[in-house]
């Protein structure tokens, strides 16, 4: 049985903590316009926190990243994962083979019918492990991004720099330089802190290792965060990285983080890098790098059972 699709049950809660540090220009633009007689074409997303305007990214950027990405790796495994785009996920294209309805149909008839439980199943039967993690409209997914703020532990604000670099535009389809062609892109300079924290609830050993996969590739810089990244901006790594894991399904023998999925997932002993602290296994810097490695691993394991049971 799939324990960790029963959504209404904390099983087990996972969360991933540490500073997102910036080694290239950071862009991660408001989308809104620029203010009346600014000089800066494309500002920076920018929020107040006591009386100063700091620079963060928000979760849903980052939660955006962690998807596409994850969707790529999934698809390269041979395995089903949807676009995840507005209209392009499971719930929006699936038809429900024995129903002959469309996965959407089902799941708002359940709703209406106040068969929420039955709605779930429908979903975790049909939808793609891309969004099983993430989610898709109307569910919001198994994976919790906060916004990032240049914030210390004790909620002191942490340096910064905005830059800016001015630019020619280019008109896309003729390749001429349009008129009015000069903007200024503003950016974060490099080193700024940003303290990160990505919640998981409920996942399976293998799902974790997929997230884990995703952050050692943000933190080696083969996966970018914000705007321009094709011309040398977005590349980031991770400090201070800290995990922490509850099972709360089962009395805990020993340390280990337990298979939420038969056939797939595999018991972890974590015994050698985890220590326990406020009732949680916990995993410090070098550990938690430990732990990534070892989730990766029960990932790797479970991409062929998981295309034994897509057929
Ligand atoms: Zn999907």
């Amino acid at each position: 049985m799939k324990l960790w699709t029963l959504c209404s049950i904390t099983l087990r809660e996972t969360v991933f903590k540490g500073y997102i540090v910036n080694t290239e220009p950071l862009r991660i633009g408001s989308g809104r316009e620029p203010p009346f007689g600014s000089l800066v074409d494309l500002a920076v997303i920018r929020i107040s926190i006591r009386d100063r305007e700091v620079p963060y990214i928000p979760g849903s950027s980052l939660k955006g990243v962690f998807r596409s990405h994850t969707g790529n790796i999934v698809k390269s495994h041979g395995l089903e994962a949807c676009s995840g785009l507005a209209r392009g996920s499971c719930i929006d294209v699936k038809e429900v083979r024995e129903e002959g309805v469309a996965l959407r149909d089902l799941i708002e008839r359940y709703m209406r019918e106040n068969r929420s439980e039955e709605a779930m199943k429908i979903f975790f039967k049909n939808a793609c492990l891309v969004c099983k993690i993430f989610g898709s409209s109307s569910y919001r997914g198994k994976v919790t991004f906060s916004d990032s703020y240049p914030l210390d532990e004790n909620g002191n604000i942490l340096p910064f720099k905005f830059g800016t670099r001015t630019g020619i535009a280019i008109d896309r389809r003729t390749g001429a330089v349009s008129r009015g062609a000069l903007y200024t892109v503003e950016y974060v300079e490099p080193g700024c802190k940003f303290k990160f924290d990505i919640r998981a609830d409920n996942l399976p050993n293998y799902a974790l290792g997929l997230l884990s996969t995703l952050i050692k590739m943000v933190n080696s810089g083969e996966i970018k965060i914000g705007g321009f990244t094709s011309r040398g901006f977005g590349q980031v790594r991770i400090e201070d990285l800290e995990i922490y894991s509850k099972d709360s399904f089962k009395v805990a023998q020993g340390k280990v983080m337990h298979s939420l999925e038969e056939g797939v997932d595999e018991d972890l002993d974590v015994s050698n890098i985890s220590e326990v602290k406020d009732g949680r296994l916990y995993f410090s810097k070098e550990n938690a790098w430990k732990l990534i490695d070892l989730l990766e691993g029960v990932w790797n394991n479970a991409v062929e059972k998981l295309k034994g049971s897509e057929e």
